[in-house]
């Protein structure tokens, strides 16, 4: 050791090596750390010496505890207080932990972290009667498991050499000339070996996955959809995904794709179905059977003298979805009514419903009322499509107004009045 320093203690070195002043906020720290650490990283070219320093200080002044040891009594308190094994700290943990994984690719030969696989997400097609009722579904699926001959190595010694081809660091650049005076430069993995930094002699090969450290492997996964699932829903399989050596499996996911019902609708957790009414069904009562989506035959009926309105909804209770995870309770279910009026009635049937029905409002008009009205015709109309025209041509302020107001296809239905 050098004599110390008149000054009891260094505790600015982290500081400045951070780039922040002595009274940095927690963000403050953060932000320098990650900005350093991504210029310095070794993976890029940067000096592996300065990003280990980078490491140590962040990792000191992000613990406030081990920040104030350091404010008051400098580094050599720290290191005593860690304790042996000089703290043991790789700094690609906290690199890692930060940045949830290297964002250079993986299979660094320098870094052995485990990184996290990824997850496979499978869309499953469910019905809703499956959702009403809950349903099991055996899925088979392939995927890599490590090779149980060589445990993952995938040579019989377990050794493996340094791949030439990208001197271990499992990338490669390439250069592709642009034009005359420019250039592209790309990063990718090493296709030698396939990224992974190392290779393994031909006659060492491990004889079950040819070097491959990983055998496909069917399995088969029974999923349970439970009542009252919805659309989008995921069920997750932790740990099931593809093994790699080195990596923490990822999952199997399943996201619940319902399908379109014929008959019924899903809101939530309730339901909503159609039914069309006569005109007579509607006035003088009507009842029919609805199949539920547990094939139960509910009979839905009105009441004596009840009159059904067009566009109309009735519910009953109970008759929804079951609620996930409380399948007791279930939603409503609604129905809503369409009634079918008929096209024209002969003048009979007019003569016959006026006797029955409630009477006229009295608005008799006299010939000299009559006389001062101007005679009119109803045409009938398509409402939606004549106001998304006018709304369209609204939109266009250039529009020329004269030719929406007399185009073609309105003339050819005056005409034809
Ligand atoms: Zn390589
Ligand atoms: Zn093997």
């Amino acid at each position: 050791m050098f004599g110390r320093a008149p000054k009891k203690s260094d505790n600015t070195r982290y500081y400045e090596i951070l780039g922040v002043s002595k009274n940095a906020s927690q963000d403050d720290l953060k932000k320098a750390y990650k900005k350093a650490a991504i210029k310095n990283h070794p993976d890029k070219g940067g000096d592996p010496e300065k990003f280990k320093e980078l490491a140590q200080a962040y990792e000191v002044l992000s613990d406030p505890e081990k920040r104030e040891i350091y404010d008051q009594y400098g580094e050599d308190a720290l290191k005593e207080g860690m304790g042996g094994g000089g703290g043991g700290h790789d700094p690609f943990d906290i690199f890692q932990s930060f940045f949830g994984g290297s964002p250079f690719g993986g299979g660094s030969s320098r870094g052995r972290r485990q990184r996290r696989g990824e997850d496979v997400v499978h869309p499953l097609k469910v019905s809703l009667e499956d959702l009403y009722q809950g349903t099991a579904k055996k899925l088979s699926l392939s995927r890599n498991v490590i090779c149980s001959k060589c445990n993952g190595k995938g040579s019989k010694s377990g050794a493996s050499t340094k791949c030439a081809g990208c001197q271990g660091t499992g990338m490669k650049v390439s250069i592709r000339h642009l034009g005359p005076s420019m250039i592209q430069q790309m990063q990718h993995a090493c296709n030698e070996c396939k990224g992974t930094g190392e290779t393994i002699d031909d006659k060492d090969r491990c004889p079950q996955c040819k070097g491959e450290k990983v055998v496909p492997e069917k399995k088969v996964l029974e999923v349970f959809v439970e009542k009252g699932m919805q659309n989008g829903q995921k069920i997750t399989f932790p740990g099931e995904a593809d093994e790699s050596p080195d990596t923490v499996t990822g999952d199997i996911v399943f996201v619940l794709q319902q399908k379109e019902h014929p008959k019924f609708k899903r809101k939530g957790e309730d339901l909503f179905y159609e039914h069309t009414l006569s005109l007579t069904e509607a006035l003088c009562g009507f009842q029919f059977v609805l199949t539920h989506l547990d094939g139960r035959q509910l009979l839905i009926k009105s009441s004596p003298g009840e009159v059904v309105k067009p566009d109309s909804f009735k519910a009953i209770n109970d008759e929804g979805m079951p609620l996930y995870q409380r399948p007791f309770m279930k939603g409503k279910l609604y129905i809503h009514f369409t009634v079918d009026f008929p096209d024209s009635l002969t003048p009979d049937q007019v003569k016959a419903l006026a006797a029955v029905l409630p009477p006229k409002p009295s608005s008799e008009l006299t010939d000299m009322e009559l006389d001062e009205c101007e005679e009119t015709t109803l045409h009938d109309v398509n409402i939606e499509e004549e106001m998304r025209r006018k709304q369209q041509s609204q939109g266009q302020e250039a529009y020329d107004e004269d030719d929406d107001m007399h185009g073609g296809p309105q003339r050819v239905q005056c005409a034809q009045q």
